[in-house]
Protein backbone atom coordinates (compact mmCIF):
# COMPACT_ATOMS: atom_id res chain seq x y z
CA UNK A 1 0.00 0.00 0.00
CA UNK A 2 1.65 3.48 -0.89
CA UNK A 3 1.56 6.26 0.99
CA UNK A 4 3.25 9.25 -0.07
CA UNK A 5 2.40 8.11 -3.59
CA UNK A 6 -1.59 7.90 -2.78
CA UNK A 7 -3.77 10.20 -4.88
CA UNK A 8 -4.90 11.27 -1.28
CA UNK A 9 -2.28 11.96 -0.17
CA UNK A 10 -1.94 15.77 -0.31
CA UNK A 11 1.42 16.67 2.32
CA UNK A 12 -0.73 15.12 5.21
CA UNK A 13 2.38 15.73 8.12
CA UNK A 14 1.43 12.60 9.84
CA UNK A 15 0.09 9.40 9.14
CA UNK A 16 -0.11 7.18 11.93
CA UNK A 17 -0.97 3.13 11.93
CA UNK A 18 -2.17 1.87 15.42
CA UNK A 19 -2.42 -1.89 16.35
CA UNK A 20 -3.52 -3.48 19.81
CA UNK A 21 -3.63 -7.25 19.51
CA UNK A 22 -4.86 -8.05 22.64
CA UNK A 23 -7.94 -5.79 21.54
CA UNK A 24 -7.86 -6.22 17.58
CA UNK A 25 -7.85 -2.38 17.59
CA UNK A 26 -6.43 -1.03 13.76
CA UNK A 27 -6.65 1.74 13.31
CA UNK A 28 -5.04 4.80 11.64
CA UNK A 29 -4.70 8.74 12.40
CA UNK A 30 -3.91 11.85 9.97
CA UNK A 31 -3.01 14.88 10.42
CA UNK A 32 -3.38 16.87 7.22
CA UNK A 33 -2.12 20.41 8.40
CA UNK A 34 -1.37 21.84 11.70
CA UNK A 35 -0.74 25.25 11.21
CA UNK A 36 -4.03 26.91 12.60
CA UNK A 37 -3.52 24.49 15.72
CA UNK A 38 -3.89 20.98 16.76
CA UNK A 39 -6.04 18.61 13.94
CA UNK A 40 -9.24 18.19 15.40
CA UNK A 41 -11.78 15.81 13.52
CA UNK A 42 -14.14 13.02 13.69
CA UNK A 43 -12.81 9.33 14.78
CA UNK A 44 -15.41 6.96 12.16
CA UNK A 45 -15.57 3.44 12.81
CA UNK A 46 -16.16 1.32 9.55
CA UNK A 47 -16.08 -2.41 8.27
CA UNK A 48 -13.86 -1.09 5.67
CA UNK A 49 -13.19 -3.74 2.84
CA UNK A 50 -9.33 -3.07 2.52
CA UNK A 51 -6.63 -1.27 3.69
CA UNK A 52 -6.64 0.80 0.75
CA UNK A 53 -10.37 2.28 1.12
CA UNK A 54 -8.94 2.99 4.95
CA UNK A 55 -6.08 5.17 4.27
CA UNK A 56 -8.21 6.72 1.24
CA UNK A 57 -10.63 7.82 4.01
CA UNK A 58 -8.06 9.20 6.37
CA UNK A 59 -6.60 10.79 4.24
CA UNK A 60 -9.37 12.87 2.08
CA UNK A 61 -11.16 13.52 5.47
CA UNK A 62 -8.64 14.63 7.27
CA UNK A 63 -7.91 17.29 4.75
CA UNK A 64 -11.43 18.29 4.38
CA UNK A 65 -11.17 19.20 8.22
CA UNK A 66 -8.04 21.44 7.52
CA UNK A 67 -10.20 23.54 4.73
CA UNK A 68 -13.75 23.27 7.01
CA UNK A 69 -11.83 24.66 10.51
CA UNK A 70 -9.96 27.68 8.17
CA UNK A 71 -13.26 28.47 7.01
CA UNK A 72 -15.09 28.52 9.96
CA UNK A 73 -12.41 30.36 11.47
CA UNK A 74 -11.17 28.02 14.32
CA UNK A 75 -7.51 28.08 15.47
CA UNK A 76 -7.95 24.19 14.25
CA UNK A 77 -6.19 22.26 12.02
CA UNK A 78 -7.06 19.21 10.30
CA UNK A 79 -7.38 15.32 11.33
CA UNK A 80 -9.58 12.52 11.21
CA UNK A 81 -8.87 9.02 12.27
CA UNK A 82 -10.64 5.64 12.07
CA UNK A 83 -10.89 2.39 13.54
CA UNK A 84 -11.39 -0.30 11.16
CA UNK A 85 -14.24 -3.08 12.12
CA UNK A 86 -18.28 -3.04 11.82
CA UNK A 87 -19.41 -0.67 15.22
CA UNK A 88 -22.14 -3.62 15.67
CA UNK A 89 -20.15 -6.27 16.01
CA UNK A 90 -16.18 -5.00 16.81
CA UNK A 91 -17.00 -2.37 19.44
CA UNK A 92 -16.21 -3.13 22.93
CA UNK A 93 -14.74 -0.46 25.77
CA UNK A 94 -11.72 -2.36 26.02
CA UNK A 95 -11.38 -0.88 22.32
CA UNK A 96 -12.39 2.45 22.79
CA UNK A 97 -9.92 2.22 25.68
CA UNK A 98 -6.64 1.02 23.88
CA UNK A 99 -7.78 4.24 21.49
CA UNK A 100 -7.72 7.02 23.64
CA UNK A 101 -4.22 5.33 24.88
CA UNK A 102 -2.67 5.44 21.13
CA UNK A 103 -4.42 9.28 20.50
CA UNK A 104 -2.51 10.09 24.11
CA UNK A 105 0.86 9.37 22.07
CA UNK A 106 0.15 12.07 19.90
CA UNK A 107 0.53 14.82 22.56
CA UNK A 108 -2.04 16.60 21.63
CA UNK A 109 -1.46 16.98 17.76
CA UNK A 110 -4.62 15.32 17.05
CA UNK A 111 -8.35 15.64 18.88
CA UNK A 112 -11.32 12.98 18.40
CA UNK A 113 -14.51 13.95 18.02
CA UNK A 114 -17.62 11.78 17.45
CA UNK A 115 -18.31 10.11 13.79
CA UNK A 116 -20.32 7.64 11.53
CA UNK A 117 -19.75 4.36 13.70
CA UNK A 118 -18.85 5.90 17.22
CA UNK A 119 -20.93 8.03 19.83
CA UNK A 120 -20.27 10.20 22.54
CA UNK A 121 -20.03 7.78 25.22
CA UNK A 122 -17.71 6.15 22.90
CA UNK A 123 -15.47 9.45 23.07
CA UNK A 124 -16.25 9.25 26.73
CA UNK A 125 -14.51 6.19 27.20
CA UNK A 126 -11.78 7.17 25.02
CA UNK A 127 -11.32 9.74 27.39
CA UNK A 128 -10.42 7.46 30.09
CA UNK A 129 -6.91 7.04 28.60
CA UNK A 130 -6.68 10.43 26.73
CA UNK A 131 -7.71 14.27 27.40
CA UNK A 132 -7.50 14.27 23.64
CA UNK A 133 -11.28 13.87 22.72
CA UNK A 134 -13.58 16.74 22.12
CA UNK A 135 -17.70 17.02 22.18
CA UNK A 136 -17.77 14.62 25.73
CA UNK A 137 -18.99 17.55 28.19
CA UNK A 138 -22.70 18.55 28.93
CA UNK A 139 -23.55 21.93 29.28
CA UNK A 140 -26.09 24.60 28.35
CA UNK A 141 -25.65 24.70 24.24
CA UNK A 142 -25.54 27.85 22.38
CA UNK A 143 -29.57 27.90 22.25
CA UNK A 144 -30.05 28.31 25.87
CA UNK A 145 -30.94 24.20 25.97
CA UNK A 146 -29.10 21.90 27.95
CA UNK A 147 -26.42 19.91 25.44
CA UNK A 148 -25.10 16.53 26.03
CA UNK A 149 -22.26 17.76 23.78
CA UNK A 150 -24.33 16.45 20.24
CA UNK A 151 -23.23 18.82 17.62
CA UNK A 152 -26.67 18.39 15.52
CA UNK A 153 -28.70 21.31 16.66
CA UNK A 154 -25.36 24.02 15.82
CA UNK A 155 -25.19 22.10 12.47
CA UNK A 156 -28.57 23.13 11.85
CA UNK A 157 -28.53 26.74 12.75
CA UNK A 158 -25.76 27.07 11.14
CA UNK A 159 -27.21 25.58 7.81
CA UNK A 160 -30.45 27.56 8.51
CA UNK A 161 -27.97 31.17 8.59
CA UNK A 162 -26.11 30.27 5.90
CA UNK A 163 -29.14 29.03 3.69
CA UNK A 164 -30.96 32.44 4.68
CA UNK A 165 -27.28 34.24 3.17
CA UNK A 166 -27.67 32.15 0.08
CA UNK A 167 -31.47 32.31 -0.53
CA UNK A 168 -30.82 36.34 0.12
CA UNK A 169 -27.80 36.32 -2.38
CA UNK A 170 -29.65 34.44 -4.77
CA UNK A 171 -33.33 35.56 -4.65
CA UNK A 172 -33.00 38.75 -3.26
CA UNK A 173 -35.46 38.21 -0.42
CA UNK A 174 -34.62 38.04 3.74
CA UNK A 175 -38.20 36.98 4.54
CA UNK A 176 -38.57 33.31 4.49
CA UNK A 177 -42.06 33.56 4.55
CA UNK A 178 -43.61 31.24 1.92
CA UNK A 179 -40.19 30.46 0.74
CA UNK A 180 -40.24 26.69 -0.64
CA UNK A 181 -37.82 24.17 0.43
CA UNK A 182 -36.84 20.35 -0.24
CA UNK A 183 -35.21 18.82 2.71
CA UNK A 184 -33.77 15.31 1.71
CA UNK A 185 -33.17 13.37 5.01
CA UNK A 186 -35.42 14.66 8.53
CA UNK A 187 -32.60 13.00 11.05
CA UNK A 188 -30.70 14.83 13.67
CA UNK A 189 -29.75 17.98 11.31
CA UNK A 190 -32.36 17.82 8.51
CA UNK A 191 -35.49 17.29 11.25
CA UNK A 192 -34.35 20.70 13.56
CA UNK A 193 -33.15 22.32 9.93
CA UNK A 194 -36.67 22.03 9.19
CA UNK A 195 -37.96 23.45 12.44
CA UNK A 196 -36.11 26.49 12.12
CA UNK A 197 -37.51 27.17 8.49
CA UNK A 198 -41.27 26.36 9.50
CA UNK A 199 -40.78 29.15 12.57
CA UNK A 200 -39.11 31.54 9.67
CA UNK A 201 -42.54 30.86 7.95
CA UNK A 202 -41.22 28.50 5.19
CA UNK A 203 -43.13 25.95 3.02
CA UNK A 204 -41.72 22.15 3.56
CA UNK A 205 -41.62 18.83 1.24
CA UNK A 206 -39.34 15.82 3.00
CA UNK A 207 -38.29 13.05 1.54
CA UNK A 208 -36.59 10.02 4.61
CA UNK A 209 -36.01 6.39 4.07
CA UNK A 210 -37.59 5.98 7.15
CA UNK A 211 -41.44 6.91 7.33
CA UNK A 212 -41.54 7.91 10.70
CA UNK A 213 -39.13 10.59 10.32
CA UNK A 214 -40.76 12.32 7.41
CA UNK A 215 -43.86 11.64 9.88
CA UNK A 216 -42.90 14.04 12.09
CA UNK A 217 -42.45 16.46 9.90
CA UNK A 218 -45.69 16.38 8.15
CA UNK A 219 -47.20 16.90 11.80
CA UNK A 220 -45.09 18.90 13.11
CA UNK A 221 -44.24 21.75 10.49
CA UNK A 222 -46.83 20.37 7.83
CA UNK A 223 -44.53 19.40 5.37
CA UNK A 224 -45.39 17.86 2.61
CA UNK A 225 -44.42 14.58 2.02
CA UNK A 226 -43.18 13.23 -1.78
CA UNK A 227 -40.68 10.06 -2.89
CA UNK A 228 -37.23 9.45 -3.30
CA UNK A 229 -37.42 10.40 -6.83
CA UNK A 230 -39.30 13.53 -6.74
CA UNK A 231 -37.55 15.32 -3.52
CA UNK A 232 -34.65 16.78 -5.58
CA UNK A 233 -36.62 17.42 -8.60
CA UNK A 234 -39.57 19.64 -7.43
CA UNK A 235 -40.50 23.18 -8.55
CA UNK A 236 -38.70 24.30 -5.36
CA UNK A 237 -36.79 27.83 -4.43
CA UNK A 238 -34.29 25.47 -2.21
CA UNK A 239 -33.07 22.05 -1.80
CA UNK A 240 -31.38 20.81 1.33
CA UNK A 241 -29.24 18.29 1.15
CA UNK A 242 -29.16 16.83 4.91
CA UNK A 243 -28.86 12.88 3.97
CA UNK A 244 -26.15 11.30 1.96
CA UNK A 245 -23.26 12.61 -0.35
CA UNK A 246 -23.15 12.44 -3.80
CA UNK A 247 -26.94 13.91 -4.72
CA UNK A 248 -25.49 16.22 -6.80
CA UNK A 249 -24.32 14.53 -10.01
CA UNK A 250 -24.87 14.47 -13.51
CA UNK A 251 -27.64 13.00 -13.53
CA UNK A 252 -29.41 15.12 -10.49
CA UNK A 253 -28.17 18.50 -11.74
CA UNK A 254 -29.98 18.84 -14.40
CA UNK A 255 -33.04 18.05 -13.30
CA UNK A 256 -33.21 20.13 -10.69
CA UNK A 257 -35.64 23.27 -10.76
CA UNK A 258 -34.47 25.18 -7.02
CA UNK A 259 -32.16 28.24 -7.77
CA UNK A 260 -30.09 27.41 -4.59
CA UNK A 261 -28.68 24.26 -2.99
CA UNK A 262 -27.94 24.61 1.07
CA UNK A 263 -28.06 21.52 2.74
CA UNK A 264 -26.14 20.37 5.89
CA UNK A 265 -24.56 16.26 4.09
CA UNK A 266 -20.96 16.09 4.03
CA UNK A 267 -19.73 15.36 0.30
CA UNK A 268 -22.86 16.51 -1.60
CA UNK A 269 -20.83 16.58 -5.11
CA UNK A 270 -20.00 13.33 -6.37
CA UNK A 271 -17.05 14.85 -8.17
CA UNK A 272 -15.21 18.34 -7.38
CA UNK A 273 -16.34 19.90 -10.86
CA UNK A 274 -19.94 19.68 -10.23
CA UNK A 275 -19.89 22.75 -8.32
CA UNK A 276 -19.39 24.17 -12.35
CA UNK A 277 -21.72 22.47 -13.49
CA UNK A 278 -24.33 23.72 -10.92
CA UNK A 279 -23.36 27.08 -11.68
CA UNK A 280 -23.86 26.72 -15.24
CA UNK A 281 -27.39 25.60 -14.49
CA UNK A 282 -27.57 28.88 -12.57
CA UNK A 283 -27.73 27.61 -9.36
CA UNK A 284 -26.12 28.95 -6.35
CA UNK A 285 -24.65 26.11 -4.85
CA UNK A 286 -23.38 26.61 -0.66
CA UNK A 287 -20.34 24.72 -0.36
CA UNK A 288 -21.56 21.62 2.16
CA UNK A 289 -18.05 22.14 4.29
CA UNK A 290 -18.84 25.85 4.41
CA UNK A 291 -22.44 25.61 5.77
CA UNK A 292 -22.44 22.74 7.78
CA UNK A 293 -19.31 23.75 10.18
CA UNK A 294 -21.62 24.62 12.93
CA UNK A 295 -20.86 21.43 14.77
CA UNK A 296 -17.30 21.61 14.71
CA UNK A 297 -17.14 25.54 15.99
CA UNK A 298 -19.50 23.95 18.82
CA UNK A 299 -17.45 21.74 19.27
CA UNK A 300 -14.10 23.78 19.27
CA UNK A 301 -15.83 26.11 22.38
CA UNK A 302 -16.64 23.05 24.42
CA UNK A 303 -12.76 22.28 24.76
CA UNK A 304 -11.85 25.83 25.12
CA UNK A 305 -14.45 27.23 27.80
CA UNK A 306 -18.01 27.12 26.43
CA UNK A 307 -19.63 30.78 26.10
CA UNK A 308 -23.03 30.33 24.51
CA UNK A 309 -23.59 34.48 23.45
CA UNK A 310 -20.65 33.80 21.73
CA UNK A 311 -20.99 30.53 20.16
CA UNK A 312 -23.95 31.62 18.59
CA UNK A 313 -22.22 34.38 16.91
CA UNK A 314 -19.40 32.46 15.73
CA UNK A 315 -21.70 29.47 14.30
CA UNK A 316 -23.51 32.80 13.01
CA UNK A 317 -20.27 33.59 10.77
CA UNK A 318 -21.01 31.49 8.15
CA UNK A 319 -23.40 33.37 6.71
CA UNK A 320 -20.93 36.24 6.45
CA UNK A 321 -18.70 33.52 4.88
CA UNK A 322 -20.76 32.22 2.77
CA UNK A 323 -21.70 35.77 1.54
CA UNK A 324 -17.98 36.47 0.96
CA UNK A 325 -17.76 33.71 -1.35
CA UNK A 326 -20.54 34.07 -3.42
CA UNK A 327 -19.44 37.92 -4.05
CA UNK A 328 -16.14 36.38 -5.45
CA UNK A 329 -17.81 33.57 -6.93
CA UNK A 330 -19.94 36.26 -8.83
CA UNK A 331 -16.69 38.40 -9.24
CA UNK A 332 -14.27 36.09 -10.75
CA UNK A 333 -17.10 34.15 -12.83
CA UNK A 334 -15.68 30.72 -11.00
CA UNK A 335 -17.90 27.82 -9.01
CA UNK A 336 -18.55 28.52 -5.56
CA UNK A 337 -16.60 25.28 -4.32
CA UNK A 338 -13.21 26.53 -6.15
CA UNK A 339 -13.58 29.56 -4.54
CA UNK A 340 -14.18 28.32 -0.72
CA UNK A 341 -10.96 25.91 -1.45
CA UNK A 342 -8.97 29.28 -2.42
CA UNK A 343 -10.60 31.42 0.32
CA UNK A 344 -9.26 28.46 3.29
CA UNK A 345 -5.78 27.86 1.37
CA UNK A 346 -5.50 31.77 2.06
CA UNK A 347 -6.22 31.20 5.90
CA UNK A 348 -3.36 27.95 6.31
CA UNK A 349 -0.03 26.92 5.09
CA UNK A 350 -0.66 25.35 1.72
CA UNK A 351 1.86 23.60 0.22
CA UNK A 352 0.90 22.62 -3.29
CA UNK A 353 1.10 18.82 -4.26
CA UNK A 354 2.93 18.18 -7.37
CA UNK A 355 0.11 18.22 -9.41
CA UNK A 356 -0.93 21.97 -8.46
CA UNK A 357 2.72 23.49 -8.41
CA UNK A 358 2.61 21.93 -12.28
CA UNK A 359 -0.74 23.42 -13.04
CA UNK A 360 0.84 27.25 -11.46
CA UNK A 361 4.19 26.37 -13.58
CA UNK A 362 2.26 26.12 -17.09
CA UNK A 363 0.04 28.88 -16.09
P1 LIG B 1 -28.70 11.27 10.74
O1 LIG B 1 -28.24 9.88 10.52
O2 LIG B 1 -29.28 11.66 12.05
O3 LIG B 1 -29.78 11.68 9.63
C1 LIG B 1 -29.72 11.29 8.31
C2 LIG B 1 -31.14 11.04 7.86
O4 LIG B 1 -31.12 10.73 6.47
C3 LIG B 1 -31.80 9.84 8.56
O5 LIG B 1 -33.09 10.21 9.02
C4 LIG B 1 -31.88 8.78 7.47
O6 LIG B 1 -33.01 7.94 7.61
C5 LIG B 1 -31.98 9.64 6.24
N1 LIG B 1 -31.56 8.99 5.00
C6 LIG B 1 -30.62 8.05 4.80
N2 LIG B 1 -30.55 7.71 3.50
C7 LIG B 1 -31.44 8.50 2.87
C8 LIG B 1 -31.83 8.65 1.51
N3 LIG B 1 -31.31 7.90 0.55
N4 LIG B 1 -32.77 9.59 1.21
C9 LIG B 1 -33.33 10.34 2.18
N5 LIG B 1 -33.02 10.22 3.49
C10 LIG B 1 -32.09 9.31 3.82
O7 LIG B 1 -27.44 12.18 10.38
P2 LIG B 1 -27.26 13.72 10.70
O8 LIG B 1 -26.41 13.85 11.91
O9 LIG B 1 -28.56 14.41 10.65
O10 LIG B 1 -26.36 14.17 9.48
C11 LIG B 1 -26.94 14.41 8.22
C12 LIG B 1 -25.85 14.78 7.21
O11 LIG B 1 -25.17 15.96 7.67
C13 LIG B 1 -24.76 13.72 7.04
O12 LIG B 1 -24.28 13.77 5.71
C14 LIG B 1 -23.67 14.20 7.97
O13 LIG B 1 -22.40 13.73 7.56
C15 LIG B 1 -23.78 15.70 7.80
N6 LIG B 1 -23.26 16.46 8.94
C16 LIG B 1 -23.78 16.28 10.18
C17 LIG B 1 -23.27 17.01 11.25
C18 LIG B 1 -23.83 16.87 12.63
O14 LIG B 1 -23.52 17.70 13.48
N7 LIG B 1 -24.66 15.87 12.90
C19 LIG B 1 -22.21 17.92 11.04
C20 LIG B 1 -21.71 18.11 9.74
C21 LIG B 1 -22.25 17.35 8.70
Amino acid sequence: MNVFSHPEFDNHEQVCFFTDPRTGLKAIVAVHNSSRGPALGGCRMFPYASDEEVLRDVLRLSKGMTYKSALANLDLGGGKSVIIGDPRQHKTEELMEAMGRCLEQLGGRYIAAEDSGTSVADLKVMGRCTTQVAGVSAHIGFDGKPSDGDPSPATAYGTFVGLKAAVEHKLGRSDLTGLKVAVQGIGNVGYRLARHLHEAGAQLWVYDIHQDQMDRAVKEFGATPVSADEILRLPVDVVAPCALGAVLNDASIPQLQAKVVAGAANNQLERPDHDALLMQHGILYAPDFVINAGGIIDVFHGRTGYEPDKVRAHVETIGDTLNEIFSRSDRDGRPTGIIANALAEERFDHIPTPGEANLAKAG
